[in-house]
């Protein structure tokens, strides 16, 4: 119906639906006999040039709809283009005949627009006017008088619901064997190898980098160094107080970074933001079980993977640039010589990071942040989508999707700060009192 859709986005309402009765009257006329006909291109292709040109003479006749109608010319694949071309003026300015093209699909593209609604009330009234669709009679005066007769809030349903009840005279089993199929995909493949690609843009993000912000945050930085010192009065390993300031001081850290970067609204502050969340979930839970044991088990875990890491990069041919292998086994050997430590495998409670939330009774962060946060981490297809693709807003390119660099997306930052809060809120727990928290990111400044 792509010759409607043309005329119902480039014409005044009531000129396209007086075209359109009277096209529709003029077809039955010559087709009445005919109970296969209908007024898609594919049936319009098997008729003759005199019958198609006749049906179609109050077109030819309105200068507006003859010109918006001459993009008809540029579709090859359409089946009746040369039905078309018998009577079309020449294109003369290509651009502008495709926009005429673009805004008679944009405007049909939500199928119900005041427009798509037109064009499929067109098809309606024809299968009715020649019998080949029986409707109660309040509903066929409706059709008759539309759109002037009834309420159209129930009218205009009852005409899209009617009309999905065709589409398998169109192209399902019920189409007839005489009409061909319509050209769906090699005209959508035209369209798009006529006519470029229209990225949507994304709505630009500012970055948040503010000196207020990233001074709390390294004044935070001191008064953690300056608590923990206040809490050891020794120097032997222990476990409870390195991991409870660590995992603030690395949260905050992160936080640190993202504050001053770009990252913030980029595909890799997700990331960061992922690993904070992990972080607030793992102390929320050794907190909650505040046991050396299980303190000790997260330690031991984490050596034991650097371990791992150091004898699997010495058996490479090839360390990678990233490593600095000095200090990796350093690390390695930190707390017991390697030669003399188990590496212990899988999650290093046991338990993966929803049961450690749902024990801790911190299921909130999980559940606000894990699954989206976590896509980007892993490399799944909707934060790829989300990062490297945009949507064409050609219309005659059905809202495909196409690569654009580089989008920002909404700042991770207060969310950060939000999370480092909820981990010193647990350090203060372990280790009170400490009560410093950020509070830069809240004010809109
Ligand atoms: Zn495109």
């Amino acid at each position: 119906m792509i010759w409607a859709c043309v005329l119902s986005g480039n014409l005044d309402r009531e000129r396209y639906l007086e075209l359109f009765r009277e096209v529709a009257g003029r077809a039955r006329v010559h087709l009445n006999e005919n109970k296969d006909a209908s007024l898609g291109h594919n049936f319009l292709s098997t008729l003759g040039v005199e019958v198609f040109v006749d049906i179609f003479q109050p077109v030819i006749e309105d200068e507006k709809a003859r010109s918006a109608l001459s993009v008809l010319r540029l579709i090859e694949s359409l089946p009746d283009h040369a039905l078309w071309v018998a009577f079309l003026p020449e294109v003369e300015d290509e651009q502008q005949a495709w926009s005429a093209l673009a805004k008679g699909v944009f405007l049909a593209t939500d199928h119900q627009s005041q427009q798509a609604t037109d064009v499929r009330w067109l098809k309606l009234i024809f299968l009715a006017i020649i019998g080949r669709m029986m409707l109660p009679p309040d509903f066929v005066e409706e059709l008759r008088l539309y759109p002037n007769h009834g309420d159209m809030r129930s009218v205009r349903p009852k005409i899209r619901a009617a009309e999905m009840s065709i589409r398998m005279m169109e192209s399902g089993v019920e189409k007839p064997e005489s009409v061909p199929q319509p050209v769906t995909e090699e005209l959508w493949k035209e369209l798009f190898r006529k006519t470029r690609c229209v990225p949507l843009p994304r709505e630009s993000q500012a970055h948040d980098i503010r000196d207020e912000l990233n001074l709390e945050l390294s004044n935070l930085f001191d008064d953690i160094s300056e608590h923990f010192f206040s809490q050891i009065s020794n120097t032997h390993v222990d476990a409870r107080c390195d991991g409870a300031f660590g995992l603030a001081l690395y949260s905050l850290s992160l936080t640190y970074e993202l504050a001053n970067l770009p990252t913030q609204i980029l595909a890799s502050g997700r990331l960061l933001l992922r690993t904070q969340v992990e972080l607030f979930i793992t102390l929320a839970y050794l907190r909650m079980k505040d046991d050396l044991t299980v303190w000790s088990q997260f330690r031991v875990y984490g050596s034991g993977q650097t371990a791992l890491a150091f004898l699997k990069t010495s058996d490479l041919t090839e360390v990678p640039d990233y490593v600095d292998m000095d200090k990796l086994e350093m690390l390695a050997n930190e707390d017991v010589w390697m030669e003399c430590r188990d590496i212990p495998l899988g999650a290093w409670s046991g338990k993966n990071l929803r049961k450690m939330a749902e024990e801790a009774n911190v299921k909130d962060v999980y559940d606000r942040y894990y699954d989206w946060t976590s896509g980007f981490v892993h490399g799944h297809w909707g934060a790829i989508r989300d990062t490297v693709f945009t949507t064409c807003v050609n219309p005659l390119h059905r809202l495909h999707r196409i690569p654009y660099a580089v989008q920002p997306m909404p700042s991770v930052i207060k969310d950060c700060c939000s999370i480092t809060n909820r981990i010193l809120d647990e350090l203060n727990t372990l280790y009170p009192t400490f009560k410093p928290r950020i509070s830069a990111h809240k004010s809109d400044k």
